[in-house]
């Protein structure tokens, strides 16, 4: 493997923090800092960086004299209640905000030589902060990215056909709800829809009984595009913020009836759940790897999705895992059972491929906008990212540590996603948790 490209001294391993959680921290060491959007109290809601299992507050940094310059300028954009205009200001805005909070937390660092103990004050424990959805999200987007969820699925419902000759071509999508995105943590209200279950039967109307999850990553737009602009490929990802998980809740025997002859509807928008910490793309750098290794007889992608840079370094090497922790289990105290673990590495598309294309009719993006590579599956049964692959259409149920089976979820279950990128040589960093319980 060839040395990552993009990576300074922000992604040093041998970087400390004078924080005393953050070295070895598995998410947030001083070379994560991701931001997201924080609230204590009544107050009103705040820009943070993870750093280790604290907060630190940019606004009260700044207003500390701690961040300056270019740092400094950067984190005027940060006294906003959403990370907007911190993604509206482009990836030089974002580095040099990094560069800035990297300086300031390190130890031994001038900040911390300057002012020692008193920069504590700019820390929150995040145990007692409340974590909001980290955007406002004019419009979210979600792609069917992996080329397995996207067979095994198509298996299910078009055995004879399973994977429509559109896929190695076009990256697939639908347009979603932004207005049902709930932070991490939110109860998901069991949703009713309509149901045909018998072919030969009417319809009926009443709450889902194949309530599923589906493991995502979404990408935050940062600099967007203008209405009638394309965004070339190799430029797409100067239009990408970071990246976060995403639970796309999907209710499969709704989705079976409603899904033709348009698409996804009210099977998927009655809640979509992110991830809190949005982690940067200039912290994913040493974790960058080769697109996709399309297999011999595909096609290679168009012009307008294909770059040397796409190729050579358009994947993520990060890894996905969900657990499942059932009401049973938690009276019982027994851990979350882990239901799945794969690699966003699997994913036909690439993240700027999914952006080219979103802009290449000319729709314009903007600040904050999600887009959703689509259920993050791989090529084996323990690295399915939904309960529909995972259990095969609830033909092979999943046994849990109680003695329960599931086949879809189940009222008082708590679904948890995490993400991280490790590398022989830089620290690991991590997504933190992306949680929501049915109710
Ligand atoms: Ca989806």
């Amino acid at each position: 493997m060839s040395a990552p490209h993009d990576v300074n001294e922000t992604h040093d391993p041998a970087l400390a923090s004078w924080v005393p959680s953050a070295d070895g921290h598995p998410d947030f060491p001083i070379q994560n800092l991701p931001l997201g959007i924080y609230r204590t109290g009544g107050e009103p809601p705040r820009v943070g960086v993870a750093i280790g299992d604290e907060i630190l507050d940019v606004a009260a940094a700044l207003d500390g004299g701690h961040l300056t310059g270019h740092a400094g300028r950067a984190a005027e954009l940060c006294r906003d209640e959403m990370l907007n205009p911190l993604m509206a200001a482009g990836p030089a805005a974002a580095s040099e905000l990094r560069a800035g909070v990297s300086a300031l937390l390190r130890r031994g660092g001038d900040a911390h030589r300057r002012s020692g103990d008193a920069l504590a004050e700019l820390l929150l424990p995040q145990r007692e902060a409340e974590m909001l959805v980290p955007a406002l999200i004019g419009d979210y987007t979600d792609f069917y990215a992996s080329v397995h969820h996207a067979t095994n699925v198509g298996s299910m419902f078009r055995p004879d056909n399973p994977l429509l000759p559109n896929y190695k071509w076009v990256p697939i999508g639908y347009h979603g709800r932004a207005s049902s995105i709930v932070a991490s943590g939110s109860a998901i209200r069991r949703p009713s829809g309509q149901t045909r279950d018998d072919a030969n039967a009417p319809p009926g109307m009443g709450p889902t009984r194949r309530l599923d999850y589906e493991l995502e990553v979404g990408a935050y737009i940062g600099r967007g595009s203008a209405l009638g602009e394309t965004i070339a490929v190799s430029e797409a990802e100067r239009h990408v913020f970071g990246l976060s998980i995403v639970n796309d809740w999907s209710a499969r025997d709704v989705q079976t009836w409603e899904y033709q002859p348009l698409g996804p509807f009210l099977a998927k928008n009655f809640a979509t759940t992110v991830s809190p910490w949005v982690v940067t793309m200039e912290a994913l750098a040493p974790f960058r790897v080769p697109a996709f290794a399309r297999p011999a007889g595909d096609p290679e992608p168009l012009p307008y999705l294909d770059a040397p840079a796409v190729r050579e370094r358009g994947g993520v090497d990060l890894t996905l895992e969900v657990l499942l922790q059932s009401a049973r289990m938690r009276a019982e105290d027994i851990a979350p059972m882990r239901v799945s673990i794969g690699s966003f590495t699997a994913m036909y598309w690439t993240v700027a491929q999914l952006v080219a294309h979103h802009a290449s009719n000319g729709c314009n993006l903007r600040p904050g906008d999600l887009l959703a590579s689509g259920t993050v599956s791989g090529p084996t049964p323990g690295s399915r990212g939904c309960l529909l692959e995972r259990t095969w259409r609830g033909t092979e149920p999943l046994a849990l540590p109680t003695g329960e089976t599931r086949t879809f979820l189940e009222d008082g279950d708590e679904v948890i996603m995490r993400g991280w990128c490790e590398r022989a040589g830089f620290a690991r960093i991590g997504f933190g948790e992306c949680r929501g319980t049915i109710v």
